[in-house]
Parts: structure tokens; C-alpha cells; sequence
């Protein structure tokens, strides 16, 4: 289908609902006061306003000398890079950055804004209570409590000296694939309404009060809604759907007067009812219709429009640093975290071209301004304040701990196991029993919410610290594996089990693959099998970022609940699971379901708003354990996405076997240099697409980077298919540069990609694409494939890869290198 064939952009906003309350009356002081600050202002003053560096990469003093409006801290990044920065040197850094903006020498000082991701808590700050995440709230359904967490969270943040949280997201989950679902409170577009307003009451409160900090609704629009629940991917549906499903959130956050809204990495493709296209609006970020004329112009929003992590270089045509058509779409703000210079000169040049009109500028800044003057910075900047540097403001602990007992669902109870008695003999088994990381998921202390040890939770209960509290350490035996323990003799199994930590794109489920939980994690199923069946009753509580299909867990379970993930307070937990002394229910459950439960393939084991009370005996009988089939497009096999995808791992060796191949692992933090006394190769973590999404390699002596997969890969089964790759060449050598792929028993089939390296500009992205007939033209069996990508060369190259995948159909379409381009090497 190709795009240019559609009709253009409907002009008018037919079809768009209007706002649910009208905008701030216009406040004449106010603007007047903005036009005096903007009068005094030249045009690099109002380009630094709008640019927002990540704080790794910015210093207060850059800040000073450039004018800069607003700074981040990206997920995991804090403090003189220290994970456990003490509040204090949180606050000593928001107030040099605060000192820093308001002695750049300009008329009228203007205020910093620094925005942090404070999406569950103040989650990057180590030691602040972190709540349960977005889900777990859907369970609760109570608007009151989440005020709570939001005003609780203002506060943490206030204390740190910080005044901008991105939060909260409204986004409404179509596909459960999707990596970010557990940050969605629901599917159910009221309840996000509902919910999303109510965070946004909380952290705001009164605008410019102490404890009070500007919230965000996130991410305009659409970004629940992709196809196949991929990150960052396409949406494609009706203005009547965008607006019934999606725009729910908007309408509810604009009358709770949120400030800043953020775009959204997805693209819209606009369909009719029927679901053919209409029109591509492409990247929102690149979207005038949607940020200008329905939020700015339709819905009214006067506050600013903030692009998200390097979003802008995700619209066609532009790069992170240069965006004509975002800013002219209607973004405000743009959030550049590392190349904010060039930001600036390219946005200087834009706007000198003509590219950029000064007037969209000035509205750009006027906004900027508004939101800032609102925010009472102008009066007290976010680091001062009674709330500043106060330990005491990043304690929640008793309001987060209500929080779990309300968002546990109870979702099978045989024979009315739940609650147990308090006096019961517990065996606990499960890899997230004593896992804090697990419990708190991604945005906790890093992005991804791993490389967390309990250590680095220091006021946190894991689930096991709650009951062992709760029935005393010796009558709690814990196995995590339930290896070579036998539960006789003990009064009920609790198998805690379900996902591990992700954040974003790398929690999306690929499609073709499905929610069913044991595929991806086999040693759940390995635990309850050592447990149940075995005369004990067994409870399982699922700690996961949404639901699985796991009929073979519930299948062996008496009681299962979703427990979702809980964050920082697992004591929660045991509130729930056992009376009280007396053998009352110290604490009904009460949440229910913030989405339908999968059954099956297509089928709903419980739906949307479902829940048992304890001690009802409902239980839904023997479930079809049969694994689903894979469902949406199978055309793509990823094999090397951020990390290498199971069953491969990404390795590297010396060619000549001088030094000891290694794994590279899934730190994407680390800069490695191999072997250590002499190192071949240095590989390091870079953006090329997406954030994190690619490695540079730099060759400095004879090295071979390859993907190693056991078992082995089937790449005969696609038809037509290609390996492709995503590369950028920073230097090629003269010297060559083999590409290979390897077969069962070593069977090598090798391409020289010398020549066509050397032509390419440097820097520029490139994809390869080599028909998978050309290596087995060479010999190599595509039915057993041991290494389907594999780089040798010598000192001299330096380039960045991303995205390895075998795709059907990509040999046979154009683009494809050819042998002329790159040259089979024949042993
Ligand atoms: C990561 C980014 C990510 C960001 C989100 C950063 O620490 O490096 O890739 O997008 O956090 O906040
Ligand atoms: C995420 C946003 C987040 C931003 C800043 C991005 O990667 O999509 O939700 O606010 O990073 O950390």
C-alpha cells in the first residue's frame, strides 16, 4: 500500500469531540507579563528555552551559558551518576541548575524547569516509597487513592527539588503485547479518564503551592492503540475510534487543568469504519493536525507540548537535532537529552531559513513561559520551598501498602483457601518471592528496572519479609526453585511467579508470539510442578505487568491472584493472604480486573472488572492447557533487537583464536573493550533508531562479532526471506569485511561487505538486505542455523548495528545486494 495514493489531511476537525470543560479564560496580566519577558528575549535566549538535555549530559554551567529552559533525568540517571545519591545530593544538584538558569544574564531571569519520570512513586530516587504502577491503580478503580499517590509523589519530588513529573500515562492498551501495558491503568477508556485526572489533581494540587508539581499527560495520542501492541508502532484506526478510545484521557486531563501534554513516539494511520486507509498523519510528533489543530486549537490547551526521548528525529526527513516539521507541528519543547548543541544551532538555522517561522517560536516560548509563570517559578524556584530536602517527603509507606491491598485481584479461591490462618506453617517458593526488583518492574532506580539487588531498596519488604513479619520467621520456609523441599507437613505452598523487569520497547511481546507466559517463562511452570498435586494447597500470586495466559499455573493452583506489580511495600501482600489473630478477614480483597483475563487463544477466562471476595469457592475448573498459536504478522524473525532475542546470544572471538570468545550480555550500560590487556574490539550501547537500540563496534585489531543460537534457528520455513540488518559505517578499512552465516557442523557461507562499506557515506543509515538463497547457494543448511550473523575484520572499522531480523518476502523485493555489490568469498 503506498501512502502518497491517499487523500490529503481532512482539513476541518469534523469528528473530534469538543473539550469536556472550556480552557482558562485567557488572564490579560499574565500574557502582558509575557510580553514583556518575551520582548527582552533574542532568538538563541528562546531556542535554549525550548531545549531539554538530559542531566548526563549538561552541566549548570551549560545551562547558564545557553539558556536553557528545562533539564530531564532520564530513566536511571541521577546524581554525579550515582544510583544512591542522597536526597541532599539531589537537591544541591536542582539548586545549581536553578542558580545556573537564573544568572544567564537576561533581563528577565527565567526559571528552570527540570521534568523527571516520577511515574509510580519518585521512582528514580533511591529510597522514595514507590507504589504499585499504573495497573495495579486500574485494579483499585478508587479516584481518591490515586489523588493521594499523586499529591504523595509531588511531595518526594518537591523534596528532591525538582518540579515536573511525566506523568501520568493515559494511554488505553489494545494489545497486551504491548511493554508498556502495566503503565496504563485500564483498557476501559472512562476508568484511564477517571484515573488520569485524579493523578493529575494530586501532583498538581494548587498550581505554584509548595507542594506542588506539574504533571503530564502522556503519550498524545494513540500509543495504547498499536498494531500488535508494538512500541513506538503504528496505530491504525477511525478518528471515531482515536477519539471514543484514545482521547478519553485528554479530554478528563485538560479540565484537570493539566500544563504539558507529550507526544507520542506511534504514527497514526486514519482508517474509515471499515478500516481502510484515509490518510497517514505519520509520526505524532510530525502531526500539526493533531498537536496544533486539536489540542492547541480545538481542545484549547495553552500549556506546552514536550516531544518525548529523541521523538523528533523519528519524523521523516529530520534528524534528533534538526525538526523543522515538529516544530512547526506544534511541539514546544523538544527533548534532546545528548545533542542538544546541534539542537540549537540546527533549530538557529531553521529558523534563519525561513524553515521555521519566528512566530511559531515565540508561541513556542510564550507557552513555555505560561506554564512556568503558573507554576509559580517565577516566585520560588522548584528547589526551594518547605518540602526541600525533606526525608521525611519521600516516606509514603502506609499509603502505598493500602494501595497493594487494594489492587490485588483474587481470581480463583477453591474451597475458600484465602485468607489463611494466621497460625499456618507457610513453604514459599518462586523467583519473585524475595525480589523487590521484581515487585517494583521497569522505572524503578533504572529504566528497565533491573540490575536492582534488595540492597538498593533500603526501606522496601519483599513479599517473603511481609509474611515472615506477619507469621514469624520460623514458621516461613523459603525455596525459590521448591527444589528438593517437600511441602508435607506445611499448611499451603505460596508460589510467587511471573515476569521479570522491562520498560518500553523491550517489554513488547514480538509478534507472532502470544501472552502465553510459559514460553517465555518455563521455570514457573518447573516450580509449581516440584509443589502442587502434592496434598498441600497451593496459592500463587502472579507478579506481572499485565495478564498471562497461564492456564497450566492455574491449573495446579487452589487460589490464584494478580497481584500486578506492587512496588516497594510487598507487606501488602500478607495483609491480604492471612486473617488476623483471631481468624477474621483483617482486609477483604477488593480490587478487580483493569482488563479481560486471557484464556486461550481469542478467549477470555474472566472479564474486565472481575473479582472474587475471599472466601467464595469459585473456581473455573480444568483449563485447556494447549499452547496458542501464534497470532499476527509472522513475517519477521528478530534476532538481535537492543539485546540478542533467545535463542541467540551476541558473542565475540578472535578469528585466529588468540584470545577467549566472550558473551556481550544484556548490560546496555557497559562499555566493553575485549580482551582487556590488548582489546580487538570495543563495543558500546548507541542509539540509532530508538533509544539504546543499537551497538557501535570498533574494530583495533582482528575481531569477529556474531549471534550464536541454541537450538538452532529454522530460517528455511520463510519464504522468500532475507537477512537484514540496520548498519551505519563510521570508517571502513580497505581491508575485507566478511559477513557470515554458519550451519550445524560449521558449514560457512561468507560475503565480503568491504566494497559496498566503503561506499557508503559515514553516518548515514543503512539497511542490508542479503537474500537468504545466496548462503544457501554457498552450501550452508538454512534448516540449522547455528549463527545467522556474523562480522570479521580487522583494526580500522567502526560502525553501529541495530536491528537483525530474517524477514519473508524481503528477498525477492527491491534493494536486495546483489554479488556485485557484495562479492561471495569462495574458500
Ligand atoms: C535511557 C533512555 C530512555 C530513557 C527514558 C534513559 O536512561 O538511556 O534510552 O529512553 O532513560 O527515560
Ligand atoms: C518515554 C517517556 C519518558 C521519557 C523521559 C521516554 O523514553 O517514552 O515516557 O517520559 O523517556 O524519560
Amino acid at each position: 500500500m503506498t501512502m502518497d495514493a491517499l487523500a490529503p489531511a481532512p482539513a476541518g476537525l469534523r469528528g473530534w469531540p469538543a473539550p469536556a470543560r472550556p480552557p482558562r479564560p485567557a488572564d490579560p496580566a499574565l500574557e502582558a507579563r509575557i510580553d514583556h519577558i518575551l520582548a527582552g528575549m533574542g532568538l538563541a535566549q528562546k531556542v535554549g528555552q525550548m531545549t531539554q538535555p538530559d542531566i548526563r549530559w549538561i552541566t549548570p554551567d551549560e545551562v547558564r551559558q545557553h539558556h536553557i529552559g528545562s533539564v530531564l533525568n532520564g530513566g536511571g540517571a541521577w546524581p554525579g551518576g550515582q544510583k544512591h545519591a542522597s536526597l541532599q545530593a539531589w537537591l544541591a544538584l536542582a539548586r545549581a541548575f536553578d542558580a545556573a538558569a537564573l544568572a544567564s544574564g537576561a533581563p528577565v531571569p527565567i526559571p528552570l524547569l527540570w521534568g523527571t519520570d516520577a511515574v509510580h512513586g519518585h521512582n528514580n530516587l533511591v529510597g522514595a516509597t514507590l507504589f504499585p504502577h499504573n495497573i495495579g491503580l486500574g485494579a483499585t478503580g478508587d479516584a481518591e487513592l490515586v489523588r493521594r499517590i499523586g499529591e504523595a509523589t509531588a511531595l518526594a519530588v518537591r523534596a528532591s527539588g525538582i518540579g515536573w513529573a511525566f506523568a501520568p500515562t493515559l494511554a488505553v492498551v489494545g494489545d497486551l503485547r504491548w511493554g508498556r501495558s502495566y503503565e496504563s491503568f485500564s483498557d476501559d477508556p472512562a476508568l484511564v479518564a477517571r484515573l488520569g485526572a485524579a493523578a493529575i489533581e494530586g501532583l498538581q494540587g494548587t498550581l505554584g503551592s509548595d507542594g506542588s508539581v506539574l504533571a503530564t499527560a502522556k503519550h498524545f495520542i494513540g500509543d495504547g492503540g498499536t498494531t500488535d501492541g508494538t512500541d513506538q508502532g503504528v496505530t491504525r484506526c477511525s478518528r471515531a475510534r482515536m477519539a471514543e478510545v484514545h482521547a478519553a484521557g485528554y479530554a478528563s486531563a485538560l479540565a484537570a487543568d493539566v500544563q504539558t501534554v507529550m507526544a507520542s513516539f506511534n504514527s497514526w494511520l486514519e482508517t474509515d469504519d471499515q478500516g481502510r486507509p484515509l490518510h497517514d498523519h505519520g509520526k505524532l510528533h510530525g502531526s500539526h493536525h493533531l498537536l496544533t489543530g486539536l489540542l492547541k486549537e480545538h481542545w484549547g490547551f495553552d500549556g506546552l507540548v514536550v516531544s518525548d526521548w529523541n521523538g523528533v528525529g523519528q519524523v521523516a526527513g529530520c534528524t534528533n537535532s534538526r525538526c523543522a516539521a515538529a516544530l512547526n507541528a506544534g511541539i514546544d519543547m523538544v527533548m534532546v537529552p545528548e545533542q542538544w548543541r546541534e539542537f540549537i544551532a540546527d533549530t538557529l538555522a531553521l529558523v534563519h531559513s525561513g524553515a521555521v517561522p519566528m512566530a511559531r517560536i515565540d508561541d513556542a516560548v510564550r507557552r513555555i513561559l505560561r506554564v512556568k509563570l503558573r507554576a509559580g517559578l517565577f516566585d520560588q524556584p522548584s528547589s526551594q520551598g518547605r518540602w526541600a530536602g525533606r526525608q521525611e517527603a519521600l516516606d509514603a509507606r502506609a499509603l502505598a501498602r493500602q494501595a497493594v491491598r487494594q489492587s490485588l485481584v483474587l481470581l480463583k479461591n477453591l474451597g475458600g483457601l484465602l485468607p489463611l490462618a494466621r497460625h499456618s506453617r507457610l513453604l514459599v517458593v518462586g523467583k519473585s518471592a524475595d525480589s523487590v526488583q521484581n515487585q517494583c518492574g521497569g522505572w524503578s532506580l533504572t529504566w528497565q528496572g533491573s540490575d536492582n539487588a534488595n540492597s538498593d531498596f533500603p526501606a522496601a519488604t519483599s513479599v517473603l519479609a511481609g509474611l515472615r513479619q506477619a507469621l514469624g520467621a520460623d514458621q516461613v520456609v523459603f525455596s525459590e526453585t521448591g527444589e528438593g523441599v517437600d511441602p508435607a507437613g506445611f499448611d499451603a505452598v505460596l508460589a510467587v511467579l511471573g515476569e521479570l523487569p522491562y520498560a518500553e520497547g523491550a517489554g513488547d511481546i514480538a509478534a507472532p508470539a502470544t501472552l502465553h507466559h510459559s514460553s517465555r517463562h518455563p521455570e514457573d511452570l518447573a516450580v509449581l510442578k516440584r509443589v502442587a498435586w502434592r496434598g498441600v494447597p497451593v496459592v500463587t500470586l502472579l507478579i506481572t505487568g499485565r495478564p498471562l495466559l497461564c492456564n497450566d499455573l492455574i491449573n495446579r493452583s487452589d487460589a490464584v491472584v494478580a497481584g500486578w506489580l506492587p512496588g516497594s511495600e510487598g507487606a501488602g501482600v500478607a495483609d491480604l493472604l492471612l486473617r488476623d489473630a483471631q481468624g477474621g478477614v483483617a482486609h477483604a480483597f477488593s480490587g478487580s480486573l483493569p482488563f479481560a483475563w486471557p484464556g486461550g487463544a481469542g478467549s477470555t477466562l474472566w472479564p474486565r472488572g472481575f473479582c472474587l471476595q475471599a472466601g467464595q469457592a469459585a473456581a473455573p475448573g480444568v483449563l485447556d492447557e494447549t499452547v496458542p498459536a501464534a497470532t499476527g504478522a509472522a513475517t519477521e524473525r528478530l534476532l538481535f533487537d537492543r539485546v540478542a532475542l533467545p535463542p541467540c546470544v551476541l558473542r565475540i572471538a578472535s578469528p585466529s583464536g588468540s584470545w577467549p570468545e566472550r558473551d556481550l550480555g544484556q548490560d546496555l550500560n557497559a562499555v566493553l573493550r575485549w580482551p582487556a590487556a590488548e582489546p580487538a574490539l570495543e563495543v558500546a550501547t548507541v542509539q540509532m533508531h530508538t533509544q539504546q537500540d543499537a551497538r557501535r563496534v570498533h574494530w583495533a585489531g582482528p575481531a569477529r562479532i556474531f549471534l550464536a543460537c541454541n537450538p538452532q534457528l529454522r530460517l528455511d520455513a520463510l519464504p522468500d526471506a532475507a537477512l537484514l540488518f540496520d548498519l551505519q559505517v563510521h570508517q571502513a578499512p580497505a581491508s575485507a569485511v566478511l559477513l557470515s552465516l554458519v550451519s550445524e557442523g560449521g558449514q560457512t557461507a561468507t560475503l565480503d561487505l568491504g566494497p559496498w562499506l566503503r561506499r557508503q557515506a559515514p553516518g548515514a543509515v543503512r539497511t542490508v538486505v542479503l537474500p537468504l538463497a545466496r548462503f544457501a547457494a554457498l552450501g550452508v543448511d538454512l534448516g540449522r542455523v547455528a549463527s545467522p550473523f556474523g562480522l570479521t575484520a580487522s583494526s580500522g572499522l567502526r560502525l553501529v548495528l541495530a536491528r537483525i531480523r530474517v524477514v519473508a518476502g524481503a528477498g525477492r523485493a527491491p534493494g536486495v545486494l546483489g554479488e556485485a555489490d557484495v562479492p561471495a568469498v569462495r574458500p
